[in-house]
């Protein structure tokens, strides 16, 4: 009679309590508001509609479960308390009944779980990320056209004109007064980083006096072999994309629109898979180059600085050759270059592409990081993109200053006049 009085208040305070008892268990002054309601053990929490201890609450599971018929041994009233509450089943559930444990709650947390277990298999059938063979075919074609159009070891890169890492005296070149010093900031912010000789010759040339300093820069003494690089460079390019399906089916007008939007940003996606993070330097086979020979050819710090950072960020995310063919695939067909005429078919090109690339990550890579790989990818692609621009004026720059030495090649590259007559 009393312990079902007893159960009636306790299944109240739960309605309007159990909020704050989740959450605050030390809160309570009241003791026996947090005294199981069968045993009188510490109450944590309500469990099938009552205040009960963990212990009561797994055993009128248990007892629901198991569905078997209990029997009190003695008298059908034991007192249940802490102590012993395992010596008789058939009161205890009795007194788990009596303060309002309800057993369909216990059923409902069975489907629950059983639910649970059924999304968790569905998921698991749905589930394994995997490439289309559309996208496999994708992937192997870009591979297989990458690799035989680049060359990474620059085994082909011959007839160029020598790399001259000297620094002329530059009296017949005039440069205007408003020309940034820009070997200051550049050779010093990599002297850590690279060869320290090439970068030394340059502070011996700056400390001899400000002007002339400044002049010397102006006689692009690596221009020649930079310019034979770049047009090897972007001969390949080419070739990779003549071989692509995908690009062929373009017009002529397209494909060169989007040649002259890419190339740069290809050519520096290339230049990345030689990049050595330490060293600051571009393993090209039997060839090091350094940024300063960039500088060398004329390139100032506004483009060669934040290349310099692309590059590190860039190699630092580990790509492996599937990605970095994805990325120059991605480039090249970018629908938003200037005089692209098919936008659709580029765009939806892109976008097969991108997916392709998700993908290829989800499924290939693992590791807590490799959610943020595509993001950083994005962002690398988009930071190129800003480049662009600078890269084609200041060639243009080099070639108003010393004309004769760039390639027509690479001044058609970088001309701004879309082809559209073509
Ligand atoms: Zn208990
Ligand atoms: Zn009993």
């Amino acid at each position: 009679m009393s312990n079902k009085a007893t159960g009636a208040q306790t299944i109240r305070e739960a309605l309007t309590r159990q909020n704050e008892e989740d959450e605050d268990e030390e809160g309570k002054e009241d003791e026996e508001s947090r005294a199981c309601g069968v045993c009188g053990d510490l109450a944590k929490g309500y469990h099938f509609n009552a205040l009960t201890c963990e212990g009561c609450k797994g055993f009128f599971r248990r007892a629901i479960k198991r569905s078997t018929q209990l029997c009190c041994p003695f008298l059908n009233k034991c007192t249940i308390t802490k102590n012993n509450r395992r010596s008789c089943q058939a009161c205890r559930f009795r007194k788990c009944q009596a303060i309002g444990m309800r057993k369909e709650m216990v059923m409902s947390e069975k489907e629950v779980l059983e639910r649970r277990i059924r999304i968790k298999k569905k998921k698991m059938l749905v589930a394994p990320i995997q490439l289309s063979s559309q996208q496999e075919e994708t992937i192997q074609e870009l591979l297989c056209v990458h690799r035989s159009t680049f060359d990474s070891a620059f085994y082909r890169f011959s007839g160029f004109r020598p790399m001259d890492r000297n620094i002329l005296p530059a009296s017949e070149y005039n440069h205007s007064e408003n020309e940034p010093p820009y070997t200051c900031s550049l050779s010093s912010s990599l002297s850590s980083s690279s060869s320290s000789s090439l970068c030394g010759s340059f502070e011996k040339q700056d400390n001899q006096g400000g002007e002339q300093a400044r002049e010397s820069t102006a006689v692009f003494t690596a221009l020649p072999h930079v310019a034979d690089l770049t047009t090897y460079m972007i001969q390949d390019i080419i070739s990779f994309s003549k071989g692509l399906q995908d690009f062929r089916s373009l017009s002529i007008g397209d494909q060169i629109a989007l040649l002259k939007g890419a190339t740069f940003e290809v050519m520096q996606i290339r230049f990345n898979m030689v990049f050595n993070t330490k060293r600051g330097t571009w393993e090209c086979g039997h060839f090091t180059y350094c940024i300063d020979d960039a500088l060398r050819a004329g390139f100032q710090p506004l483009l060669l600085e934040p290349l310099l950072k692309f590059h590190h960020t860039l190699r630092k995310l580990g790509l492996q050759e599937e990605e970095y063919v994805l990325m120059q695939a991605m480039s090249l067909f970018s629908p938003d270059r200037p005089g692209v005429q098919q936008h659709s078919v580029i765009d939806e090109l892109h976008e097969n592409l991108a997916m392709t690339l998700k993908t290829w990550i989800d499924c290939k890579r693992t590791g807590p990081e490799k959610h943020l790989l595509y993001p950083k990818v994005m962002a690398c692609l988009t930071e190129m993109r800003t480049m662009t621009e600078e890269y084609s004026k200041q060639v243009l720059q080099i070639q108003d200053i010393q004309p004769d030495v760039i390639s027509p090649l690479i001044v058609e590259m970088v001309r701004k006049n879309p082809c559209n007559d073509l």
